[in-house]
């Protein structure tokens, strides 16, 4: 990049789609919403000791509308499905999904007819963290592996389609 030889790194050079996809990584924000036992260490994540304001992110929006990142931490329940996925329509695009343990990956230990067996059978999960239940630095660790992603993204030619999946798969 001679250009920026000459200018004495005052000006970066890059392309949009890489500025649009660092813009979105480094500005996303979470909803506030958890469904079970999960949802303890994901509001953990949230105190000083992790420091989630590296990442622009320390503030769960209590709103979707303001928020483009929905993490489902814990069991989601066949009754509570409808609201799951009416707050998802309602999030901002693009908007990302991080399935955090065992119970929102697989219906976890939950093997029956009133527990989802696996988010991802109605949304489209960009990440699955294990465990039961995940510790916040898993969480953290999933975060960034989300950011990875959104960095690879094709964002300006190929934008992301994350509508509802059809059920039952
Ligand atoms: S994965 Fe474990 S900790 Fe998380 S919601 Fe299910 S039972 Fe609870």
């Amino acid at each position: 990049m001679g250009i920026e030889r000459h200018l004495n790194d005052t000006v970066h050079v890059t392309n949009l789609e890489w500025f649009v996809n660092w813009a979105r990584k480094s500005s996303m924000w979470p909803l506030g919403f958890g469904l079970a036992c999960c949802a303890l260490e994901m509001i953990a994540t949230f105190v000083s000791r992790y420091d989630l304001s590296r990442f622009g992110m320390e503030v769960a929006r209590p709103s979707p509308r303001h928020a483009d990142l929905m993490i489902v931490s814990g069991t989601a329940s066949k009754k509570m499905l409808p609201a799951i996925l009416r707050i998802y329509e309602q999030m901002a695009e693009p908007r990302w999904v991080i399935a955090m343990g065992a119970c929102a990956c697989t219906g976890g230990i939950y093997k029956n007819y009133a527990v989802v067996q696996g988010i991802d059978r109605w949304l489209p999960v960009d990440v699955y963290i294990p465990g039961c239940p995940p510790r916040p630095e898993a969480l953290l660790d999933g975060i960034l592996q989300l950011h990875a992603k959104v960095m690879k993204e094709q964002s300006i030619h190929n934008p992301r389609v994350t509508n509802i999946k059809v059920a039952g798969r």
